[in-house]
């Protein structure tokens, strides 16, 4: 295999010739037409990893296709079959963090559905919309509002993401459906034989449920196709909750570190019991200070920030050490109810404070604090900041984002773990719990570099490589992995000789046998490039 970064075309995939490569492009544009198919190193270059070292020669197309039509990308994967081409799809390619738009095998085909952005119906009665697989939380927004329905969508921070993209890699929202990642309901896939599936209801001809009731007759296969590379989905429903009639940000603040275990066990309580409905951010000083400002304008020294610059920013700031934006969402009464009962429970909690004030529909579209916009559905780019913690414009950073019991004994044992790794490799430690549900959170770890600094760039891959494996044997499991430590990620889930990974692998051998769907997912590989013959 040819690696060249100066001229990324020549990146081609394992057990491929060259000679083999210029054929299927060929055949590609035959099929699709050249204004589809683009293979050239300038526009190959937006499609690498945008965090990564730009000399590095890992997760490199070869090209990208732009399918318009189910029908073309059903055309997009018998040709990948005939030509052993492994295909890499992805909605808007915004995973940053993760990966961003890169395919783990070098020499993969894009199939990158920014063409395909269509918002195909949004149904008021019911409340969902029907999405392609190339619409960002932006374009959904817009639909929504444009058509003057009295509906809002669970979004995630940054708006430019996609809403089946992120689905798919079990991304994180923020209100009411988001627990437990429970807005999307039926999908239409394209299976790496070029067959066409309705997954749920949508298997039945003419059945209005599809988009409505998540399973259907037997087993429902609509979850077998998410963080997975058994399908390439071309239509997805999400479920719309009805604008409620009052909606209430509020603020935590503790201005204590040691505070985290007390306040998580009230946040389990008052999630448990319905009170708070919705996905808290509960993150530390720093996660904050990075959405609204740069290191540098603290501190540019070398190693992890000194506490005293954190308090300094946390007073500053007015942040806290510990900061929750977290929302309230329904009828004044009931909102009013919920506040002071919370509000008791978390105050008694030492210099704990809450704070939030309650805003009517016609005041959402006035809200200027980017977090409060993203809670009620208005998607912005703001919080993108974050990124250029170290770096500026060049900053980036990998997430390690493990899943923990939400009690006060899981989470003092993570931190203490992950923050003495984190300072140990000489870096900040940006932190912050994202509940998946009211009994496990996620603990997200954002391990920032400047990518101008290779030595810091590669302590911060280091660093997260070790702590997925020193994580794993602690019992805690990534809910999402970075492409360069997806099979170590995978690797722990061990079980049994590893008989998921014996489970996934044995679908994978037969839904696709020559290994063309985006081979290494989730640490899945097909038959032909398993066991590291894949390079
Ligand atoms: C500052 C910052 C804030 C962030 N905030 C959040 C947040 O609030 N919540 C959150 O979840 N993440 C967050 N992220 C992580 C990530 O950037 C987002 O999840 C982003 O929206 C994902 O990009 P995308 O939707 O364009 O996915 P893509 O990059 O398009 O796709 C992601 C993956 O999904 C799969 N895929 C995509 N399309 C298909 C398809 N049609 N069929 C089959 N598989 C497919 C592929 O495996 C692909 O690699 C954040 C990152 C940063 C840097």
């Amino acid at each position: 295999m040819t690696q060249n970064v100066e001229n990324l075309t020549k990146a081609v995939p394992p057990g491929v010739t060259e000679e083999g490569l210029e054929k299927a492009l060929d055949a590609f544009v035959a099929a699709l037409g050249a204004e589809k198919v683009a293979s050239d190193a300038e526009t190959l270059r937006a499609y690498r990893d945008p965090y990564q070292i730009s000399t590095w020669t890992t997760n490199l197309a070869a090209a990208v296709v732009k399918p318009t039509s189910t029908e073309e990308v059903q055309e997009i994967v018998r040709l990948a079959n005939e030509h052993r081409i492994p295909l890499w799809p992805i909605g808007r390619g915004k995973n940053n963090s993760y990966g961003g738009p890169a395919p783990q095998v070098n020499g993969s085909i894009i199939v990158s559905f920014e063409s395909m952005n269509q918002v195909l119906e949004i149904n008021e009665e019911l409340g969902y919309a029907m999405v392609e697989p190339g619409v960002s939380w932006i374009d959904l927004y817009e639909a929504i509002e444009t058509g003057g329905h009295d509906l809002v969508a669970s979004i995630v921070d940054v708006g430019w993401g996609g809403v089946v993209s992120n689905t798919l890699d079990h991304g994180l929202t923020y209100m009411p459906y988001s627990i437990d990642q429970a807005s999307h309901c039926g999908m239409e896939v394209v299976l790496p034989d070029g067959d066409l599936i309705r997954t749920g209801m949508g298997a039945m001809e003419g059945n209005k449920t599809w988009p409505l009731y998540k399973r259907g007759l037997g087993p429902t296969s609509t979850e077998l196709f998410m963080q997975s590379n058994y399908g390439i989905v071309t239509k997805m429903g999400y479920w719309l909750m009805p604008k409620p009639e009052v909606y209430m940000p509020l603020w935590l603040r503790s201005w204590n570190d040691d505070d985290i275990g007390p306040i998580v066990d009230a946040l389990r309580e008052l999630m448990l019991d319905g009170t708070i409905d919705m996905r808290p951010q509960f993150s530390n000083t720093l996660i904050m200070a990075s959405m609204m400002s740069s290191r540098k304008d603290w501190w540019d020294g070398d190693g992890p920030m000194p506490e005293h610059i954190i308090d300094k920013i946390a007073k500053e700031l007015n942040l806290g050490r510990w900061m929750m934006r977290f929302a309230l969402y329904g009828d004044e009464a009931v909102v009013d109810h919920r506040y002071a009962k919370l509000k008791k429970r978390f105050e008694s909690i030492s210099g704990v404070e809450v704070t939030g004030e309650k805003y009517e529909k016609s005041e959402w579209k006035n809200l200027q604090n980017p977090h409060e916009q993203i809670q009620i559905g208005i998607p912005n780019l703001d919080l993108y900041k974050m990124a250029s913690w170290y770096g500026g414009e060049e900053g980036g950073h990998v997430d390690f984002s493990p899943v923990i019991p939400m009690t006060t004994t899981d989470t003092l044992a993570a931190l203490s773990f992950m923050k003495e790794m984190v300072q140990e490799a000489g870096l900040d430690h940006m932190a912050g719990l994202l509940p998946i549900n009211a009994r496990s959170t996620t603990f997200i770890n954002v391990l920032a570099f400047d990518t101008k600094d290779e030595d810091q760039t590669r302590r911060a891959y280091e660093v997260a490589k070790k702590m997925v494996a020193i994580a794993g044997k602690k019992g805690y499991g990534e809910y999402r992995a970075h492409l360069s430590f997806m099979d170590l990620a995978a690797d722990q889930f061990g079980f049994n000789n590893h008989s998921q990974r014996r489970f996934n692998e044995t679908i994978k051998d037969v839904l696709d046998p020559n290994g063309i769907l985006a081979p290494g997912k989730s640490g899945i590989w097909p038959a032909r490039l398993r066991n590291g013959n894949n390079a």
